[in-house]
Formats: structure tokens, C-alpha cells, sequence
């Protein structure tokens, strides 16, 4: 039997997709080659990548003048190519400051140009979104973090601004409706609701490229990324295909309301057993609490070793929190069913009936 994988990414994915992806390892769409084998040139990888880009744009309703691109690197290889194509050597940026991944975004901007934040949650140790803060309208662009992996926080409103609005989204893409026309660039790590590591999704507005008066390297550039497919050199195509697969299930579910209601609907069952058993407290504000990555804390220490052998006895695996902040994080990406939240809450359960 699978595990209740709670892994932070990478993470769960759907078991369809796992042995449709195995089949195309040993034999794809029956040519007798493997997925691994083929040249990414050839006809049947270019179709792969169509219809994954073209699943991006219809499961997220993306508008028309965006290029939806599949680049390598990471997230935080986005970090530095955020900088080298929209700040202008003069110019300036500003960045949110919600957690560990935000401030690494604003590092590598500081080391290219002039960045500053703007307004950061740091003072209690990143749980909750800072709010109220203004972006002046004549910066290069504002960047915030939509879902803090390591500290389960999760912006709901975006602010409203005049300047370019780029956003880190690796943690919670696909997971619920954004309205994509509000941003000027999204970007994702595959591995935390798309696929295997190895893609970075793209999602970029075309008007806002080309402006920017630094000299871009190839690599970094994602006029040249957008102008040749995603395909300026070899993309990573097994994580392309693999994503392909899982947006193929989402769309099948029923698309990003439903696979919305199904998050809600986890996050809900989690939250209030953290809330109503004694046993347990939450790290993150109420108001700003992530939907996808859960964190809470034992209120009894002492209790640590026997919770900790009951859920790995219920075959719950990766709820260990990160070690910025204790205790326990329960990461419920899109693939992870209703019953893993479900066996996790039974455990919690079990051990208050026996010590609160
Ligand atoms: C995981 C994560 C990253 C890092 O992604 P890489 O692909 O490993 O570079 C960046 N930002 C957020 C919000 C993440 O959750």
C-alpha cells in the first residue's frame, strides 16, 4: 500500500500518473522507445510539449499574451533571471518578505541591482503576511511569495499596484483559481504540485520583455526561452512529460474548482482537529494560514517520541516540520487524498484519548 506521503516536494503525486509514467519509460505511446530515448526535436516530444503548455493555459484560464514556458533550474534559478529581465541597471525592485524562499529571492536581486523589501513578517518568526504596506508605482517590479513552504502561510489578497507584479508561486500553482491576468510573471518549481523536479514553470506577460536596458545572458533570457518553445536547448523532457500526465488527471477531476474544493476541504478537516485537540496548536496566524502546507506543534513535548511512532505506525510518512520551525508540517499538495488527512487526524485523535 502507498504511504500518506506528507512530503513538502518533492511530493505526492497522483498513482495514475506514477504508472502511465513507468509505461512511457519502457515503451512510449507504443513506438517501442522509451520516453528517455527519443530526441526532443523529434514529432512525438513537441506534441508532448504542446499539449503541456496548452494544459497550463486551460486549467489555469491563462489569458491570451502570455507564453507559458518550461525552463530548468528551479525556482531559485528564477530568483536571478526575475532581476536580469525586468530591473533596469538603475532601476529598483521591491520584495515581500513572508518566509526563507522570499527572502532567497530577494538575495539574489540585491546582489544584481538596487532591491529592497518592502515589508516582512521576520520580526515573529515568518507566521504571518504583512499587510498594509505601499508599493510605490515607479519600481521595476514588485515580488512577493504566494504559499510559504516552511512556514505555512499563504497570501489570499494580493495588493493592488501599479508595477510589474511578479510572483513565486512553486507551493500552491494549480491548487486553487488565480485570476493569472493580475500578474506580470509566475513561476513554479515543477515538483510540488506538477511533476518530477527538473521543469520550472513560466508563466510570462509577452509586452514585459525586451525592456529592460542590462545585457541579458541566452540562459537567462526568456525572450530566447520564449521565442524558441522552451526548446533553446535540451528541456528536462521526462519532468515535461510527467507534468503533462498530472495536468491531463487535474483537468479529468474536473479541473481547479474542484481539485479548490478538495484542498479547502483537507485543509478544513486538519485544521480543526489542530484546533479543537488540546494536544496540538498551530504555528501560522488564523487569517493567513496556507492551505497547502500545514504547521503545527505538540503542546507537550514529552508526548514527541509516541506520537512520533503512532503516525509512522499508521504508515503517514514526511510530517516532520522543517527545522526553522519545529514540530510538524503536513504538506497536502493536490495528489494527496482526503483518507491520508484522514489517517493523520485518527492518530491525533488516539493520542488525546489517551493523555487529554
Ligand atoms: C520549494 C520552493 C522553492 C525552491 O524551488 P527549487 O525548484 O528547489 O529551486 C522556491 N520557492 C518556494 C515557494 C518553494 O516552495
Amino acid at each position: 500500500m502507498a504511504k500518506h506521503n506528507y512530503s513538502a516536494g518533492p511530493c505526492v503525486l497522483p498513482q495514475g500518473v506514477f504508472k502511465q509514467a513507468s509505461e512511457a519509460v519502457l515503451n512510449f505511446n507504443g513506438i517501442d522507445l522509451s520516453i528517455l530515448e527519443i530526441s526532443h526535436r523529434s514529432k512525438e516530444f513537441i506534441e508532448v510539449m504542446d499539449k503541456a503548455q496548452a494544459l497550463v493555459k486551460e486549467v489555469l484560464e491563462v489569458p491570451a499574451g502570455y507564453s507559458v514556458l518550461f525552463l530548468q533550474g528551479g525556482a531559485s534559478l528564477e530568483f536571478l533571471m526575475v532581476p536580469f529581465n525586468l530591473m533596469n541597471n538603475n532601476g529598483k525592485a521591491v520584495y515581500l518578505e513572508t518566509g526563507a524562499w522570499a527572502k532567497k529571492a530577494y538575495k539574489e536581486a540585491a546582489a544584481l541591482g538596487n532591491a529592497e523589501v518592502i515589508a516582512s513578517s521576520a520580526d515573529k518568526n515568518y507566521n504571518y503576511i504583512p499587510k498594509g504596506y505601499q508599493i510605490p508605482s515607479d519600481v521595476d517590479y514588485f515580488h512577493c511569495t504566494s504559499n510559504n513552504t516552511i512556514y505555512g502561510t499563504q497570501i489570499k489578497d494580493f495588493p493592488k499596484t501599479d508595477a510589474l507584479m511578479v510572483c513565486d508561486m512553486s507551493s500552491d500553482i494549480f491548487s486553487k483559481k488565480v485570476d493569472i491576468s493580475k500578474f506580470d510573471l509566475i513561476y513554479a518549481g515543477a515538483q510540488k504540485n506538477l511533476g518530477p523536479a527538473g521543469a520550472t514553470l513560466v508563466i510570462v506577460k509577452d509586452e514585459i520583455l525586451g525592456k529592460t536596458d542590462r545585457k541579458i545572458p541566452s540562459m537567462l533570457d526568456y525572450q530566447i526561452h520564449a521565442k524558441s518553445d522552451s526548446m533553446f536547448n535540451t528541456p528536462p523532457v521526462f519532468s515535461i512529460y510527467v507534468s503533462m500526465l498530472t495536468l491531463e488527471w487535474l483537468k479529468g477531476l474536473g479541473g481547479i474548482e474542484v481539485m479548490q474544493k478538495m484542498n479547502e476541504d483537507k485543509a478544513a478537516l486538519l485544521y480543526n482537529e489542530i484546533d479543537s485537540n488540546p494536544l496540538f496548536e498551530g504555528t501560522a496566524e488564523l487569517e493567513d494560514r496556507s492551505l497547502m502546507n500545514v504547521t503545527f506543534l505538540l503542546t507537550n513535548e514529552a508526548l514527541k517520541d509516541e506520537f512520533d511512532a503512532m503516525w509512522n505506525a499508521a504508515n503517514i510518512s514526511g510530517i516532520k516540520g522543517h527545522r526553522s520551525v519545529g514540530g510538524y508540517r503536513a504538506s497536502m499538495y493536490n495528489a494527496l487524498a482526503k483518507e491520508s488527512v484522514q489517517a493523520l487526524v485518527d492518530v491525533m485523535k488516539e493520542l488525546a484519548a489517551k493523555h487529554a
